[in-house]
């Protein structure tokens, strides 16, 4: 359920709703909205006692969420989400593109890679430190590649045990495809304060992966960005089957910010580039994507990885796209 606060009611009076809710036994979460504040009420909704949060005079509505995911929902949040990491805005009118190495490889590659898509335009740094062969010091590699370049990080966390060391060093806590359904490891992010890039699963249904989202925001952390990153189908020319459909209906369904990652998606180095300029037209808010200073050495998805050249040609062919669709990069 959510419930609908007049426009003028005082922090005491939606304080006082989200109390009453919580002596329902259900989970208040709120959603301060420029017009309104509305409160959602998670949980068992018999428990509900909907007559009496009506008669609360700082109440406007109480409406049902039809859908099962009900945090992510549009329904419970009208206004785009933006999420705030350093000064870059995630979900707002800029597009947003990070960029890195699918593994941190060395303090040097990461350091490189770091400065070149920094002066590409890439507003966020990527690199995966739990992968297999690479080495413990990946992360000393990441703090080094930020506080070089000023790049905040994404990085990957695998296992809710290292949830507390991954936060440390990363301002964006990755779920990746492989873990969209690990439900421990989605409520262990959810605990924390630190934004999530959750990606959604190789055979997930939209359904299943905005309920993935709504696992982690029920946990009380509403920082959540979808990526879409190419799901399993019959066609075996590329990696993945990259599903933009997502994109728009995403935006229709959820306030949530989505992204694109065509690296994986596509697994194809000349995909890259045009699937990325198909993501930024329908609507995607952001793109994820490998550069390797080096691709033939890369320890992983070397053949996926963009040159650090060809990643600032595609920054630049980017920017008109942007435009027509009334963004800006
Ligand atoms: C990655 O981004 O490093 C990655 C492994 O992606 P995915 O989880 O989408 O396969
Ligand atoms: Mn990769």
């Amino acid at each position: 359920m959510i419930i609908v606060m007049k426009k003028n009611a005082t922090e005491k009076e939606i304080q006082h709703v989200a109390k009453r809710i919580e002596e329902m036994g259900l989970k208040p979460h709120l959603s301060r909205g420029v017009e309104r504040t509305v409160i959602g009420a998670i949980g068992d909704e018999r428990l509900l006692k909907e007559d009496q949060i009506k008669a609360i005079a700082s109440v406007d509505s109480v409406l049902p969420i039809m859908k099962p995911y009900k945090l992510v929902s549009r329904e419970f949040k009208k206004e785009d989400t933006i999420i705030k990491v350093g000064d870059v805005e995630i979900g707002g009118k800029n597009i947003v593109v990070i960029a890195g190495p699918c593994a941190v490889e060395s303090r040097e590659q990461i350091i490189e890679t770091a400065k070149a898509v920094k002066k590409a335009g890439a507003k966020l740094l990527r690199g995966g430190a739990f992968k297999p062969r690479t080495s413990p010091y990946s992360f000393q590699g990441l703090a080094e590649a930020k506080k070089a370049t000023g790049l905040p990080i994404v990085t990957e966390v695998m296992d809710t045990r290292d949830v507390a060391a991954v936060e440390k060093y990363s301002d964006i806590l990755q779920v990746g495809a492989r873990n969209m359904q690990n439900f421990e490891l989605l409520k262990e992010v959810g605990k924390s304060r630190k934004p999530v890039l959750l990606k959604r699963g190789l055979s997930a249904t939209l359904k299943e992966f905005l309920m993935s989202a709504e696992y982690i925001m029920s946990e009380g952390n509403h920082n959540v960005i979808l990526c879409e990153r190419g799901i399993r189908t019959f066609c075996e020319y590329s990696r993945n089957t990259l599903d933009l459909n997502v994109v728009p209906a995403i935006k229709k369904l959820s306030h949530l910010p989505i992204l694109v990652d065509p690296s994986h998606g596509t697994g194809k180095l000349d995909l890259v580039a045009p699937m990325s300029k198909a993501a930024i037209a329908c609507g995607a808010d952001g793109l994820i994507i490998e550069v390797h200073p080096n691709p033939e050495k890369a320890i992983s998805d070397g053949d996926q990885s963009l040159k650090p050249k060809e990643f600032a040609d595609l920054m630049r062919e980017l920017k008109p796209i942007a435009r027509a669709v009334g963004r800006s990069i």
